[in-house]
């Protein structure tokens, strides 16, 4: 049983005062929901600037705290480049791998992703690899190809047991801060391709249990519907994740995944609150 992941992708957004502001908010509201973290795994991928900070307002809160990108060498001359031992070092357990928008605007390769998977793993930082096609590659009928060959190049070091601690994003280039959202067949047909792509390489047993989220316009009109495909495992959220309240409906878009506690205080009868 694959639990679900909500993840947001903040991107370069937000400063230091908009940042905290946005933590203690959503923190009060999963709290006050009762949002299950046995049900559903959250994370939020920020600016290295807010790591800590972040990390500081959801510490045991069950919410993940993730870097955006990060470099394969451990130190040296590698100007601007944030290590995967200086993430650890402040705690940090995930981060996103090969973002289009790291692939489109900084270069980012297939082999660089390779390597990045292999650094976080040598430090217990569980990467979310992204892959999608662009629409020239969807127009073309290409995008099968193009998610194999950005999957396989990506994970070519990466060892079966090791995908245990793996998520798959597949965001389609063309659906990201467009507005313009996969159909929901559209975005199942591609998790499953991807996980078929997974079960040649690993097996079926393992490919079961790695998570792929779809990422590309999710909004909480649109959430439990992508959610409701068998291979639909989360969501990787851009724009709608700027705005806790929109979030958190995102999060929250079954009520099972919320706890005993949120029943409990929505049975309070109205004549007992004050
Ligand atoms: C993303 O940044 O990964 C993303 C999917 O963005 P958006 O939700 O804004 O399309």
């Amino acid at each position: 049983m694959r639990k679900p992941f909500i993840a947001g992708n903040w991107k370069m957004h937000k400063n230091i005062q908009e940042a905290t502001s946005y933590g203690e908010l959503l923190l009060h509201k999963i709290r006050e929901a009762g949002v299950d973290s046995d049900k559903v795994e959250i994370g939020l991928f920020v600016p290295y600037i807010h790591l800590s900070a972040l990390s500081i307002i959801f510490d045991l809160s069950g919410v993940g705290v993730g870097a955006q990108n990060m470099f394969y060498e451990d130190k040296g001359a590698y100007t601007g480049e944030i290590s995967p031992s200086m993430l650890s070092d402040l705690g940090i357990r995930h981060t996103i791998i090969g973002h289009s928008e790291r692939r489109q605007y900084f270069g980012e390769t297939d082999e660089a992703c390779a390597r990045k998977i292999r650094a976080a793993y040598a430090h217990d930082i569980e990467p979310v690899l992204c892959v999608g096609e662009d629409l020239e590659d969807r127009e073309a009928g290409k995008y099968e190809d193009t998610v194999r060959t950005m999957l396989l190049g990506s994970l070519k070091d990466v060892a079966p047991e090791e995908t245990e601690h793996l998520t798959v994003a597949y965001e389609p280039v063309w659906a990201i801060g467009t507005g313009k959202t996969a159909t929901t067949e559209q975005a199942q047909e591609m998790a499953a391709f991807i996980r078929t792509v997974l079960a040649d390489r690993y097996g079926s047993d393992r490919a079961d249990q790695i998570r792929i989220q779809y990422g590309g316009s999710v909004k909480p009109e649109n959430i439990a519907e992508l959610m409701s495909m068998p291979d639909i495992d989360g969501a990787l959220v851009g724009g709608a994740s700027l705005d806790a309240e929109k979030f958190m409906k995102i999060i929250a878009y079954d009520d099972a995944l919320l706890g005993k506690e949120s029943k409990r205080v929505r049975m309070i009868p109205s004549s007992a609150r004050s």
